[in-house]
């Protein structure tokens, strides 16, 4: 079969419903090796008939046969392929691509080239070719400082780039001085002579068709003479370029580097498109740095002030239906306390309070303070308290039930004024204790109590040194009332003869009761976080209801109390402050999108031209619509790194300027790339699909 067999083809276009026929029935073979000039008056469908033949637009009507293949058949991506391997064009108005180096300019029908080759490869194949059309001092020039002829031979240069057998020329010297058209013709016929490359050239004029083997002559869509003037020159038989699909890689990054390169021509455009992106993801990121600052420095502070503070209190007693209020059994142990503090994984650390109500006396002068609490050192802990002098008593104090203790600020100034309390001996009803240390000023808590009027001794000497005679009113009793009572009796009414002779206080504070009868008045714990909360109190609920050997069914013998009131706050603020900032990164990332999509569009418009010419040299759609949609992920993802820079300087500024707390969010940095490349991908879609659709021919003719 001929390289190129015509059957019966005719092509009219509609415009509106009326049917312009510009071809009509045009049968005709080309074989290989052949020069042919295709003639005939202007509007004779000369052009026309060439796109057909070049693939670039199909038939209304008949058959083409390509080097045996069916091309009416074909699907625009198989055309492309066509084109690509098989097909050089050469234009009247040369389409280089402008700002590009002669050398670049031929680079760039390899990128859509199924062939593989390196890069050298295909650098050294391009320097020889312009070496051959004459050139090879004018490689790094681009077409502006090219004159036309140069032009025209760097474009048919670029048109053997894909040693294609078949090369069309549309009215190659159209824009040519008569001398300079004799050397185009010249190198055209020795490429014809000297490689057999089959040659199809447009033209009207007779002294260029006098350098063809054969003229064909048509006039008004139909083939009017055929004349054969030489026999086609022998073909080499050139081995045909393996047709494999170059890797995915390689083909990504040239893309990136064609887009890059798309970018670069237009930088400052290129930027202000992006400004939008670079605004709202910059103003994310400082807003995410200052707003995770802040809100952990308030969770600090609300956790200083005991948000994730649990209090778990003895349960109520009730009998015959009258409850006696929570407190009124003693259920909870010293054990429990560390039962809780180790088997809690929610929980950071757990201390017994053991309370009580007395005078403190220090000389002459006395105060009761509003609280005093027999612990461990934990409490501190607990309640990120820290000490402003002298030391916190020990654990070893606290096994010892040494009289020993810490006041709050309050107590040091009504007991002690200016002096310094460390060292100095106080009485807790009438038991000297000494001062081991001060703590550091607190203020009043949220219900407006002052937490520096405190007392703070082991509980162990609290509760067997200070109120040991209350000591009756342990162990499961809700009897204590009465214990007491009598023994207020006792002392209001001293009895003349002691019937039970009865210790004394001293000889109770000597001989403290065994502690494991002995029970404490509340535990007091901390949750590892804010968060953990339910989790901290649901392990404290299983741990006691275990200890405490209490049935499924059974009600628990103690309550815990939390603050989640002021948890719930605390969150409830910082959703409503990220929600917030997710809307306004939404809204500048939709405006930065717009303003994307706009300029991509506008990109499209403007390179027409290069979009049909790089279909014309073999660039399927889908090339096309990968290259303009990489342009537009890469300027939002170039915008998006600038974005994040902004963002972490204002924020390192504003903590370095204005001393708030920032805090570096790892995941709005993640999240911000992710958002910036998904804007490039949904606006810069349509663009990117609108310049894929465009239609080859239209688009070369594009003004
Ligand atoms: P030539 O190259 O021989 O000068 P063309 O092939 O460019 O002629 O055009 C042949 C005829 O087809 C002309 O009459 C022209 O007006 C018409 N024509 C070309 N392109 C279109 C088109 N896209 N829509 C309608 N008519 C067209
Ligand atoms: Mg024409």
């Amino acid at each position: 079969m001929e390289l190129i067999e015509l059957q019966g083809i005719s092509k009219y276009y509609l415009t509106g419903d009326i049917k312009t026929p510009v071809l009509d029935e045009i049968t005709l073979k080309i074989g290989r090796g052949e020069f042919v000039a295709l003639m005939g008056p202007s509007g004779s469908g000369k052009t026309t008939l060439m796109n057909l033949l070049g693939c670039l637009d199909s038939a209304t009507g008949g058959h083409y046969w390509l080097d045996s293949e069916d091309v009416g058949a074909m699907n625009l991506e198989a055309r492309a392929r066509l084109r690509s391997m098989k097909i050089g064009f050469i234009f009247q108005n040369f389409n280089l691509l402008a700002r590009t180096t002669a050398l670049d300019n031929l680079l760039m029908p390899l990128t859509y080239s199924t062939e593989k080759m390196s890069g050298d490869e295909a650098r050294r194949r391009a320097v020889a070719l312009l070496d051959r059309v004459g050139l090879s001092n004018r490689m790094d020039h681009e077409p502006s400082r090219l004159s036309g002829g140069q032009q025209q031979r760097v474009a048919i240069a670029r048109s053997l780039m894909n040693r294609p057998p078949l090369i069309f020329a549309d009215e190659p010297t159209g824009n040519l001085d008569s001398k300079t058209s004799e050397e185009v013709l010249a190198l055209l016929e020795t490429l014809n002579q000297e490689e057999g490359v089959t040659i199809i050239l447009v033209t009207h004029d007779e002294n260029v068709a006098r350098h063809a083997r054969r003229i064909i002559r048509i006039r008004d869509g139909r083939v009017e003479a055929d004349e054969v003037r030489l026999p086609p020159a022998s073909v080499q038989n050139a081995e045909p370029p393996q047709a494999r699909s170059s890797g995915f890689m390689t083909q990504l990054v040239e893309t990136i580097r064609t887009s890059l390169i798309g970018l670069r021509r237009n930088t400052l455009r290129a930027a202000l498109t992006a400004l939008g992106i670079i605004i709202g993801i910059a103003s994310v990121i400082a807003m995410m740095e200052i707003g995770n600052g802040s809100a952990k420095s308030i969770q600090r502070t609300v956790a200083s002030m005991g948000a994730n503070n649990l209090t778990v209190f003895p349960g109520s007693a009730a009998s015959g239906g009258v409850s006696f209020g929570s407190g009124s059994v003693m259920t909870l142990t010293p054990d429990d306390v560390i039962a809780v503090s180790n088997q809690c994984p929610a929980v950071r650390a757990a201390a017994p309070i053991v309370r009580s109500r007395t005078q403190v006396v220090f000389g002459n002068k006395n105060w009761v303070p509003s609280s005093i609490f027999g612990t461990t050192p934990a409490f501190l802990a607990i309640r990120e308290w820290s000490m402003s002098q002298g030391e916190m008593f020990s654990d070893r104090d606290v096994r010892n039930a040494n009289k020993v203790l810490v006041l709050g600020q309050r107590v040091v100034k009504e007991l002690f004024g200016d002096q310094n309390p460390v060292g100095k001996e106080i009485r807790l009803n009438n038991v000297p204790f000494q001062v081991r240390g001060v703590l550091s000023r607190k203020g009043a808590n949220m219900m407006g109590m002052d937490q520096d009027d405190i007392v703070l001794a082991p509980w162990t000497a609290i509760k067997f040194r200070v109120s040991a005679a209350s000591l009756s009113n342990t162990n499961q009793s809700s009897a204590s009332t009465a214990t007491s009572s009598v023994n207020t009796l006792n002392k209001v009414y001293p009895g003349t003869t002691a019937m039970y002779p009865a210790r004394s206080e001293t000889q109770i504070a000597n001989n403290p009761m065994p502690v494991r009868f002995v029970n404490i008045d509340q535990i007091l714990a901390v949750s590892t976080s804010t968060e953990a909360m339910p989790q901290a109190i649901a392990q404290i609920t299983n741990v006691l209801r275990e200890r405490h050997r209490l049935q499924p069914g059974e009600p628990d013998d103690f309550s815990i109390r939390d603050m989640t009131e002021v948890t719930k706050a605390l969150s409830s603020t910082t959703t409503m402050m990220t929600n917030l900032l997710l809307v306004v990164a939404l809204i500048s990332l939709v405006v930065g999108g717009v303003g994307i999509m706009n300029i991509m569009l506008v990109s499209v418009t403007e390179r027409t031209r290069e979009i049909g010419l790089r279909m014309a040299v073999g660039a399927p759609p889908k090339r096309i619509l990968q290259q303009f949609l990489t342009e537009a992920i890469l300027l939002c993802f170039l915008g998006g790194a600038v974005g994040i820079l902004i963002g972490r300087l204002t924020a390192i500024l504003v903590s370095w300027i204005l001393r708030w707390p920032t805090e570096v969010s790892p995941a709005a940095i993640i999240a911000a790339f992710a958002v910036s490349a998904s804007v490039g991908i949904i606006f810069g879609y349509y663009p990117a699909w609108k310049a894929s659709r465009l239609d080859p021919i239209t688009a070369l003719r594009y003004e």
